[in-house]
């Protein structure tokens, strides 16, 4: 027997990824479920990104391209930020990587490691703790409510600070919870961070996809001297449809940028020529197609949370960004459903899953007890019978 490392124990096998794989393995023995687990949107990536691929590949841009990206897929995404933040960057400024989630493991990787400390807002995305700890450095929850809108304030940032913290990471828009910080909620947290001295890691993959009047807001922009500070992250898998492509970006100082791309070059060389060129075009192309997903999520939206509201011991708030709902189901701890006692969110998406085939992912994933999510990235049709199921059962 090979015993597996140190480094390997520390690390879980990612809860989004398991309970999507859970809904696919149900589906193949062929058992019906509504599958509200996985954050991806259900749309086909847009026909012009995949004809880009389809040249690309004719044209014979199948060869290993410089490990950082291709330069004109890094312009482009420097042309990506004037646009959208008036935001000036230099393209060796960026790297591309195999998905965002590449990304922060590289940004995690070059900047922390044993005896240093990560700050994380709770609720947080699954895999910010297991990518921390891979690094070998620990990391610091900063648990938020409900009642604050599952934001973190300056106060809670300024106490978790300590003299091994060196990062916070950031996550606007929000997931789990769709929170999306104000331009100057973020300000009253950057006049912090430039008090102490912690480097951000922005993850702001969401951030074409907001509803009603919120803002995205590109956290390095906010203070000249945060661009010196702030890793941002994001990529085209949520905004584009392009989750299996996996190309995601990091864009940070320059010797933290460098770093990222040594440790790339060491361990993947570049992420695929072709998924380059379709980054391309989807960056350079027509963004009608991001308009018209964002609207048809900004609907599902409406229907999940009335429908979910709709529903006793069920309380939602309204997401302002991504496409999750995130639901209190404190009321429903302690009853037994479908035999089934409900004592935490893992419980209660057992059952769900057992009695009413509608698969969500527990709060406890997310780093938050009593809340449960459900990705509203599956077509309306879905939504509302998988709703319609999951009020049933719990009418017991
Ligand atoms: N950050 C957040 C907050 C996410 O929800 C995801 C979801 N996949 C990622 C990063 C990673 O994106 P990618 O699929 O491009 O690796
Ligand atoms: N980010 C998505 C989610 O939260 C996709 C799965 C993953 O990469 O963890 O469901």
């Amino acid at each position: 027997m090979i015993p597996i490392s140190k480094m390997a124990a520390t690390v879980q096998q990612s809860p989004t990824l398991a309970a999507g794989a859970k809904a696919r393995q149900l589906r193949s023995e062929g058992k019906t479920v509504f599958d509200f687990s996985l954050g991806e949107p259900d749309f086909n990536t847009p026909a012009h990104i995949c004809e880009a691929a389809y040249k690309a590949m004719l044209q014979g841009l199948t060869h290993y391209t410089p490990a950082a990206g291709v330069p004109e897929l890094r312009s482009a995404v420097a042309r990506h930020y004037k646009k959208i933040y008036g935001m000036e960057v230099n393209p060796e400024q960026i790297i591309l990587s195999n998905g965002a989630k590449h990304s922060i493991h590289n940004a995690l990787a070059a900047t922390v490691g044993p005896g240093d400390e990560v700050i994380i807002p709770a609720p947080y995305w699954v895999s910010y703790s297991d990518l921390v700890q891979m690094t070998g450095a620990g990391y610091k929850l900063v648990h938020t409510t409900e009642a604050s809108g599952f934001k973190m304030n300056p106060a809670q940032l300024d106490a978790a600070i300590n003299s091994r913290s060196r990062l916070v990471m950031l996550n606007s828009p929000c997931n789990p919870t769709g929170c999306v910080y104000t331009r100057q909620e973020l300000e009253a947290l950057a006049d912090v961070i430039l008090d102490s001295d912690l480097g951000v890691i922005s993850d702001e993959i969401y951030e074409q996809l907001v509803f009603g009047d919120a803002q995205a807001t590109c956290f390095a922009t906010l203070r000249p001297e945060l661009a010196d500070r702030t890793i941002t992250i994001s990529g085209v898998s949520k905004s584009y449809a392009m989750t299996g492509w996996r190309m995601g970006w990091a864009l940070g100082p320059m010797n933290v940028i460098k770093a990222m791309g040594n440790i790339q070059s060491q361990e993947t060389s570049n992420p695929s020529s072709i998924s380059q060129y379709a980054t391309l075009a989807a960056l350079d192309g027509d963004q009608t197609c991001v308009e018209t997903m964002r609207q048809e999520f900004e609907a599902r939206r409406e229907l999940v949370c009335r429908q979910l509201n709709a529903i006793p011991g069920i309380r939602c708030p309204v997401p302002d960004g991504a496409f999750y709902a995130f639901f209190n189901i404190e009321p429903h701890l302690g009853r037994t459903l479908g035999g089934r006692k409900i004592a935490d969110s893992a419980s209660f998406c057992a059952a769900a899953l057992e009695g009413a085939h509608v698969n969500f992912v527990p709060g406890s994933a997310f780093g938050c007890e009593g809340y449960v999510r459900m990705s509203f990235a599956a077509s309306r049709e879905q939504l509302n019978a998988g709703l319609e199921k999951l009020a049933a059962f719990l009418q017991g």
